[in-house]
């Protein structure tokens, strides 16, 4: 089975699925702040991106830090 655990060698989010009959699962890894963060599920994806959006990646430049 692949190593899905992010590292720092590659910050962002990743997003997957095993087969269309497992539940979809995603896990960050922040350039900006080192955060970290693993969800496994249809509504915890979901969470987990809309979160990563909103504080992690991208939203450092925006808000300037
Ligand atoms: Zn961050």
């Amino acid at each position: 089975m692949a190593d899905l655990t992010p590292t720092h060698d590659f910050p962002g989010i990743r997003i997957g699925q095993h087969s269309s009959s497992s539940e979809p699962f995603a896990d960050y890894a922040c350039g900006g702040c080192g955060a970290t963060n693993q969800a496994t599920g249809k509504d915890d994806v979901k969470a987990l991106v809309q979160h990563y959006t909103d504080n992690h990646g991208p939203a450092h430049k925006r808000n300037g830090r």
